[in-house]
């Protein structure tokens, strides 16, 4: 076991405190990375404050992680020491199930080791997250990071990326399609990076104007003000696909009413309290509803490569770990441009 340093929630109304505890001593598969940034996910929050349910104190959070290879078990083969890596939502799966099998790990049929808040395969040992100073994870769950892109703002890709560039690689977004995104966070502001690099028509839908131009220089091509009816009216029947990134409970109802015939909306964000479905907003125009949860580890890599070759990240806000309590008050507010990064530096000193 070797000593590890990191930010920890204690209970669902304790604020994040610095914690100390061990990590595995690397395996002969593993890979040990020296953190450098961890993004600030909203699911980071849910969690910690145990919105979900379920949540084991203490809790490190964080599942965006990229650092530098500090160490190699003996049978790992494609990193060495020194080499750039990433690590998102999930550290293990049972690899043997179909999901497993077909690289859709997030779906493992025995349930996927998570990063964070989630027993190891062995059912006791539990994870611990990005908010820290290193990690020990095996080579399977590793990603490699492209070089030509600013570090910091590659760390948001590994779950914000990912959960917004999967479902519309699997509904096939693509030019000539009117796209809506719903919520201009973290993965919303990573999905209208994708719909635009897709050649999507893209709309934002954003709560208040105050996020306007910053939509449109993301690559919006519209922005919706989703409290005004009159501009909500003039969208209805309009759209081919609607992805909606929205934290915190809201009429899905409204978003249904704005698809095309045989068009489908997607959910991944997850509220507290489970959305109200109107059966008619539906069955009028033959449309879907479908989820989608981050995405499995091939397709996390094609990501990372894509976003590579068309120098995509995330816009973000690099702060202290000193700062996460008041990132995630501000987050909450709806209040981050567009992604808080940790710099983990700040928990060395
Ligand atoms: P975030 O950065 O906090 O962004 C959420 C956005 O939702 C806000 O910026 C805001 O956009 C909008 N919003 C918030 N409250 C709202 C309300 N009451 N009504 C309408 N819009 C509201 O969060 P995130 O990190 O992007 O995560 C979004 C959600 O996805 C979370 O629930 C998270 O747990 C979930 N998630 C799911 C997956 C998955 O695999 N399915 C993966 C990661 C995260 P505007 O300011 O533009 O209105
Ligand atoms: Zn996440
Ligand atoms: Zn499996």
């Amino acid at each position: 076991m070797t000593p590890a340093l990191g930010y920890a929630a204690t209970g669902p109304k304790a604020a994040l405190s610095p914690f100390k505890f061990e990590r595995r001593a690397p395996r002969d598969t593993d890979i040990v990375i020296d953190i450098q940034y961890c993004g600030v996910c909203h699911s980071d929050i849910h969690q910690a404050r145990d919105e979900w349910g379920g949540s084991m104190f203490p809790m490190v959070p964080g599942h965006e992680i990229v650092g530098t290879v500090k160490a190699v078990g003996k049978s790992v083969k494609g990193f060495k020491v020194g080499d750039l890596a990433g690590v998102g939502c999930l550290v293990d799966s049972c690899r043997t199930c179909g999901s497993c099998k077909e690289g859709l790990e997030q779906f493992c049929e025995s349930g996927f080791v998570g990063t964070y808040n989630s027993y190891e395969r062995d059912g006791k040992t539990v994870t611990y997250g990005g908010y820290s100073d290193h990690v020990v994870v095996d080579q399977a769950f590793v990603l490699k990071v492209p070089s030509n892109l600013n570090l910091a703002a590659v760390a948001p890709l590994l779950c914000a990326g990912i959960t917004t560039y999967s479902p519309m690689r699997h509904w096939k977004v693509s030019k000539g399609q009117r796209v809506g995104v719903v919520g201009l966070g973290g993965l919303g502001h990573m999905g209208v990076k994708f719909a635009h690099a897709f050649g999507a028509q893209t709309v934002v839908f954003t709560t208040s104007l105050k996020k306007k131009e910053d939509a449109m220089r993301l690559g919006a091509d519209e922005v919706v003000v989703s409290k005004d009816p009159q501009a909500m009216a003039a969208q209805r029947g309009r759209f081919d696909f609607i992805l909606n990134t929205v934290s915190a409970p809201h009429d899905i109802n409204a978003y249904l009413q704005l698809l095309k015939r045989d068009g489908t909306m997607v959910v991944v964000g997850i509220p507290e309290k489970a959305p109200e479905l109107e059966a008619s907003t539906l069955i009028m125009g033959r449309k879907r509803l479908a989820g989608s949860l981050i995405g499995g580890l091939p397709e996390t890599q094609e990501m990372l490569d894509f976003c590579g070759k068309h120098n995509i990240v995330s816009d973000i806000e690099l702060i202290p770990i000193q700062k996460i309590n008041e990132a995630y008050e501000r987050m909450i507010k709806g209040d981050v441009k567009y992604r808080f990064v940790i710099d983990t530096k700040s928990l060395r000193v």
